[in-house]
């Protein structure tokens, strides 16, 4: 089963290689311009990522990708590296459909030349998890 934490890393990675977000009924689909700020995930992003987690935002989903991120977020699937470009792509938990990456239509990726898309290192998420941790011991 995916954790909230894999979705997110799922979604921030391909955002970075330029893949467009489909946002509930709205015509456009979105980009984000700046995923990563620093050694965190951009604001743009996190309001985002809190916009697709709340009700009201409808189905979301990478471009051209079939589940939603609501779905991805349920038991039914496994974040896991894909084979070929080993970007984080999704595989059915009790399926044996092969993995679709978003990569599959990305013409330009894999591509050993741009950098690789990556996760923030989470200092806030470790930090945070520390004073949660005092503040409950009270
Ligand atoms: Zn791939």
């Amino acid at each position: 089963m995916a954790s909230p934490q894999q979705v997110k890393e799922y979604l921030a990675c391909w955002l970075q290689l330029g893949k467009p977000i489909r946002v509930g009924l709205q015509q456009e689909p979105r980009q984000v311009e700046r995923v990563i700020q620093g050694d965190q995930y951009s604001p743009e992003f996190e309001a985002l990522w809190r916009y697709i987690r709340s009700p009201e935002s409808g189905d979301c989903y990478l471009e051209g990708m079939d589940p939603t991120i609501a779905e991805l977020l349920s038991d039914r699937w496994e974040i896991l590296e894909c084979a070929r470009c080993q970007m984080p792509t999704y595989l059915p938990s009790a399926g044996i459909a092969s993995p679709l990456c978003p990569c599959h239509d990305l013409g330009n990726w894999p591509n050993n030349e741009l950098p690789q898309p990556r996760a923030p290192v989470d200092s806030a998420g470790r930090l945070w998890s520390i004073h949660e941790r005092l503040t409950s011991s009270l």
